[in-house]
């Protein structure tokens, strides 16, 4: 690839296309940004429509002439663990460039991202080793026959993903897509797309894929996103991002009916119980809602607290949060680290004054921290809202920051019909000590994950997705490899013989 650097020492990413790295075909560059200081980090090839069609070509004819659809899956399989090894040998430097990039506190990135994102792609490789083969029932009607289900790739699928959690979300994108013989086209943000890059400079040294299996394109939404999944030639489009890009991604699949999957965005809340381990619940909430800054689509962002513990559990917070560390996220010492972009944390500071308008306290934070360290950063303090209720903005939208809404409940039906009024679904979380009452509400709750005493983990081997507008499809495990796939029933006659059949009776004279 190229590797120059520009005059001011960054380096220079171009795009890559059918196995080869080429600059956008006008030239054109947009630079990346480090969110901890502001300065550019790097430039890269910012795709034309000209480009976009060339990705899609090469991942086409990859699908359409090329061998990786009919490549067994124990050697699908043998490439995707050869990828995630050569990825883990770059562990470190992966977990830094992360941490740059989008700002993650790097004991996030070397402790979770990299290794959960390693072992997505490794549990995609021991699920491809599966025979796409599924027997049916056996069934004598009208006749005897064998049935069985034979899973086979979609096609060629754009892959779009936000910048938070790019190394995991490419990997969840790129191993179940590859597992089950698709080809690919990604997109990366803008905002974030080094980790991405560097997964594909690792597929490229290694070597092992077929030209044109996968392929990457840089730039913005509005343009390279929008294009690509409009694109005719794009079978499936897979997407993680806000709601409202993702309503128009549903619009822009329609004209072909594309596959669709959509990771939208999330209200989560996290409900405790009156008899709940106050220890666990107060580690717990810090970590639900402040994990990344609040920048998780998962991210408990509405604390739901019996009326009888409220006033103990919030200062017990609030204690907490004036001991955690905002700083630099290369730091090993730092909590909390900056928000990817300055759009980003006006959103965040509006919703603050939202809340305040609206009449919720700040019990801490709603500002900037303050020193020289931060002035040009993207930081916001660890912000909690008391007196907040469900009607409220900041109890309904998504605010993407590390602002927590506490709403006080007096009966747990209450409580539940909080957690449900919302147009999302993707995660919830329930602090009890009684496993069994932790269980029943649960059940209760719309949302495609739900936690008991735990927040935030996802598990490479359980779906993960949402109800109602947190979108649709699911991701990791056996269900993220089904949604890469069509489902061909195969039906064989073994009577080998007129009479008994169907026609035998309804259609055709003797
Ligand atoms: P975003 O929707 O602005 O962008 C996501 C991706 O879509 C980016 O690559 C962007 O360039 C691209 N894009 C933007 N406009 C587009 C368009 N018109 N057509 C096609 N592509 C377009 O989201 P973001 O700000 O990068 O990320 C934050 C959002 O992502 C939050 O809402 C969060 O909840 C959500 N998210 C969801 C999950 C999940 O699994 N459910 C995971 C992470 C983030």
């Amino acid at each position: 690839m190229r590797h120059e650097h520009s005059p001011e020492g960054l380096p220079h990413y171009d795009q890559y296309i059918d196995g080869d790295w080429q600059p956008a075909s006008n030239g054109q560059t947009f630079t990346v940004f480090d969110p901890a200081n502001g300065q550019p980090l790097a430039i890269c090839a910012s795709a034309t429509h000209a480009d976009v069609d060339r990705a899609i070509a090469a991942a086409r004819a990859a699908f359409d002439q090329g061998p990786w659809p009919h490549t067994s899956p124990a050697r699908r399989a043998d490439i995707l663990h050869a990828i995630a090894d050569a990825l883990e040998a770059r562990n470190f430097e992966l977990a830094e460039i992360e941490s740059r990039d989008a700002g993650v506190p790097l004991r996030k990135t070397t402790y979770n991202d990299i290794t959960l994102g390693l072992e997505i792609l490794r549990g995609c490789a021991e699920m491809a080793r599966k025979h796409p083969y599924e027997p049916l029932p056996w069934t004598d009607l009208p006749t005897v026959s064998w049935n069985f289900v034979w899973r086979e790739p979609i096609g060629v699928c754009a892959q779009i993903i936000p910048w938070n959690y790019a190394f995991c979300m490419a990997a969840w994108k790129l191993g179940p897509a590859l597992a089950t013989g698709n080809t690919v086209v990604f997109k990366p943000s803008s905002l974030a797309p080094l980790s991405t890059i560097a997964i594909f400079q690792t597929i490229h040294e290694l070597n092992l894929l077929p030209k044109g299996v996968v392929n990457l394109v840089l730039g913005p939404g509005s343009e390279v996103g929008e294009y690509l999944a409009a694109h005719p030639a794009v079978d499936k489009v897979a997407f993680t991002g806000s709601t409202e890009v993702g309503r128009k991604i549903m619009a822009l699949a329609a004209p072909q009916i594309k596959r669709v999957t959509l990771e939208l965005g999330g209200k989560n809340a996290m409900i405790v119980l009156p008899d709940a381990d106050l220890d666990l619940v107060v580690d717990g909430v810090l970590w639900g809602a402040f994990y990344h800054s609040g920048q998780l689509c998962e991210a408990g962002s509405r604390l739901l607290l019996p009326r009888s513990l409220h006033d103990t559990v919030v200062e017990r917070l609030v204690e907490r949060v004036r001991g955690m560390k905002i700083g630099d996220p290369m730091d090993l010492e730092t909590d909390i680290g900056p928000l990817i972009s300055e759009r980003q944390r006006e959103k965040v500071e509006r919703y603050i004054a939202i809340g305040r308008e609206e009449g919720a306290t700040v019990a801490i934070g709603g500002g900037r921290p303050l020193g020289e360290v931060f002035v040009n950063g993207y930081y916001v303090e660890p912000t909690i809202f008391t007196g907040v209720q469900p009607e409220m903005r900041i109890a309904r939208e998504e605010i993407f920051g590390p602002v927590l809404a506490v709403l006080a409940y007096d009966e747990i039906g209450e409580a539940i019909r909080i957690a449900n009024d919302s147009i999302y679904g993707l995660a919830a979380s329930v602090w009890s000590r009684d496993l069994q009452q932790a269980l029943a509400v649960a059940q209760r709750i719309r949302a495609g994950t739900v936690w008991i005493n735990e927040h935030h983990v996802l598990n490479p081997r359980a779906p993960f997705g949402g109800y109602r507008q947190s979108g649709f499809g699911r991701e990791m495990g056996q269900y993220g490899l089904d949604e890469y796939t069509e489902v061909k029933h195969i039906h064989v006659d073994l009577m080998q013989r007129r009479q008994g059949r169907l026609w035998w009776d309804t259609l055709l004279p003797e």
